[in-house]
């Protein structure tokens, strides 16, 4: 069997076995499927579906979202992680109402000038939306298209990722299947996600198995090929959570860049000595030592040590001010301090 098959399998698949239930498929318009996207980017759909419907339930539009204030935003945005997206999505709601009447372009190249628009996004709004001929190429789409090419080459190289996005360009839909495709770009996603898992891919179920030179040749996990390794470094904060009787918490904001740039936080010292200095000699007896926890980054380990202390209201802490435990639903915290917090935020 030839690759011309392959897009009419995979749309056919997609209509009887895909995903048609995700809440950002109710409407297939720019401002819900860029939205999707963005919060998608190293997300699992399982934690994106809830984040989804309350911005969208905010923000129904994307003037709404252009309008709002960032601190907003990044509230809403709390726990989903990798906060630079929730700063971009910010700006390139107030780029598109600002310069484009509101509007999303429908051309690739127009919609990666915006900001946090990426080659494989841009595609995905101009396939899934306006029906065009583009390739996404997302993680779920690489590991399918690799698999089915037996694409052997580094993807750490540009060189390889540029033949892939060649190939994947060959294997677009043709003919009348180029109405379907919307959901050719769905089915690639869902096949991913579904069916050509990373470890342990399923193709007994899958609709391109007869195709697919990598189940061929029994090895379909050795693709993709990508020798490109995330240098990881290890940090340890000392996260200082002065609490008043009433529970309010001293917090400041961050800096616009960095890690946590803009979130709430509480005093953070790059040592336990450094936290003690910070604190009046007859308090220190009170200071509750909470066992420390790694959550983990993209580039880094953070290695946390949460200290609890109970301290007068009329207290102060440089920077910051007291926020009250009603406060804190609409503060961008990240994920580790509102678990420190509280259940239910
Ligand atoms: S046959 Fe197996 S390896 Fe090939 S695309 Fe399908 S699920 Fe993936």
């Amino acid at each position: 069997m030839s690759l011309h098959r392959f897009a009419p399998l995979i749309i056919e698949w997609q209509r009887r076995h895909g995903r048609h239930d995700l809440p950002w498929q109710k409407s297939l318009t720019p401002y819900p499927v860029w939205l999707s996207e963005i919060m998608l980017q190293q997300t699992q759909v399982s934690t994106v579906k809830a984040y989804f419907e309350r911005f969208i339930q905010r923000f129904p539009a994307v003037q709404d979202l252009a309008q709002a204030e960032l601190d907003e935003v990044m509230g809403l945005w709390s726990g989903l992680g990798y906060y630079s997206r929730a700063r971009m999505l910010h700006r390139c709601a107030q780029m598109v109402v600002q310069e484009n009447g509101g509007v999303f372009p429908q051309d690739v190249a127009a919609l990666q000038k915006l900001p946090g628009i990426g080659p494989s996004t841009a595609a995905a709004i101009a396939s899934l939306c306006f029906g065009q001929a583009v390739s996404i190429m997302d993680g779920n789409v690489r590991r399918v298209l690799t698999r089915l090419l037996a694409f052997g080459e580094d993807l750490a190289t540009s060189a390889a990722q540029k033949n892939l996005n060649r190939l994947a360009h060959d294997l677009l839909p043709t003919g009348v299947w180029v109405q379907s495709m919307h959901q050719y770009t769905q089915g690639l996603m869902d096949l991913g996600a579904t069916v050509c898992h990373t470890r342990q891919p399923q193709c007994g179920q899958c609709p391109v198995k007869d195709l697919c030179q990598a189940h061929a040749k029994g090895l379909p996990t050795n693709y993709p090929v990508n020798t490109r390794k995330l240098l990881r470094r290890a940090q340890s904060w000392w996260l200082l959570i002065p609490t008043t009787a009433q529970g309010a918490v001293w917090l400041r904001k961050r800096p616009a860049s960095g890690i946590w740039a803009s979130l709430y936080v509480p005093p953070i010292y790059d040592s336990h000595q450094q936290a003690l200095q910070a604190v009046p000699t007859v308090w220190h007896a009170r200071m509750q030592v909470q066992t420390p926890f790694v959550h983990v980054l993209t580039h880094r380990d953070l290695h946390l040590h949460p200290l609890h202390l109970r301290v007068p209201a009329t207290s102060t802490w440089g920077e910051g001010q007291w926020w009250a435990p009603a406060d804190w639903p609409e503060l961008g915290l990240p994920a580790p301090l509102r678990r420190l917090l509280g259940p239910g935020l």
